[in-house]
């Protein structure tokens, strides 16, 4: 278990949940992604994907020490967590962790204000676990154990974003949505936690054509995903953040040019794991 390096996708879909037959066989909840380092369990994002999530952590006793990293807390990356059950368990400790929202805000106070009326029916204060809210400086190191390291930096996302480098045993995760790209201008950021790393999961909610007509949307396409692994010599791309309304079909399609341009390329799917 100790040399465990892997991630596995609960949430894909960004936007909004699109449960339903055209929609099945990527999945239809938003995102969340779990990263084992080792017994260590690391989470990105609290989407709809978090309630499964959690009820398998707990299922498994891996819930007794888990860090919980958002990228942001748009609804769609957020509304999973007043249902991730390893806070409700007091033998567990449980650190939810944001770069984005400092200085005019906090994490507890976005947590508060999503479970607050006449939003949801009680307050974060029902989570029995030893919970903290960590607010950090975007673009600092973070360790949430010794032979974890974790790099954030800021993404391009109205009303900003983090990403996410995971390094542990030599090897790197990283995790780049939501995040919009300037054509021909390489987002800086994303190079950074980008380089040489062995998964790279980016946000392709647009085609090209829609990235065009919304270049301000806060999201990129598969394409530029492509053009800054290739340049960042990372190994595996991973395209994340699928529209609402793409089809399974229609996800062939994208997935079958997008690894034709660089092999190797992977369309996220609900329930899948890649292994280091
Ligand atoms: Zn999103
Ligand atoms: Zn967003």
């Amino acid at each position: 278990m100790g040399d465990v390096f892997s991630i596995t996708f609960w949430g894909v879909r960004g936007s909004i949940a699109a449960p339903g037959p055209t929609t099945q066989r990527y999945g239809g909840n938003t995102p969340c992604v779990e990263i084992t380092c080792g017994d260590r369990t690391i989470i990105i994002d609290a989407g709809t994907g978090l309630r499964p999530l959690g009820g398998k952590l707990a299922a498994e006793g891996r819930n007794k020490e888990v860090d919980l990293f958002f990228t942001h807390t748009h609804m769609d990356h957020f509304v999973g967590l007043p249902f991730f059950a390893p806070a409700y368990d007091p033998s567990n400790v449980v650190r939810f962790w944001a770069g984005h929202l400092k200085p005019e805000r906090t994490l507890e106070s976005a947590c508060r204000h999503l479970m607050s009326d006449p939003l949801f029916p009680v307050p974060p204060d029902v989570f029995q676990a030893d919970v903290s809210f960590i607010d950090f400086d975007v673009g600092a190191t973070l360790s949430p154990a010794p032979d974890i390291k974790v790099v954030t930096a800021p993404l391009d996302h109205p009303g900003r974003a983090t990403g996410y480098r995971v390094e542990y045993q030599g090897k790197a995760i990283a995790v780049v949505t939501d995040t919009a790209h300037v054509p021909g201008k390489p987002n800086a950021s994303a190079l950074k936690l980008m380089r040489n790393a062995d998964i790279v999961v980016y946000d392709a909610m647009f085609t090209e054509a829609e990235f065009a007509a919304r270049p301000d949307w806060g999201h990129s396409t598969w394409n530029e995903g492509v053009r800054l692994a290739e340049q960042a010599k990372a190994k595996t791309l991973v395209i994340f953040h699928h529209d609402p309304s793409r089809t399974d079909d229609q996800l062939d399609a994208i997935a079958a040019e997008a690894a034709a341009v660089r092999p190797g390329t992977i369309t996220a799917r609900e329930g899948e794991t890649l292994a280091l």
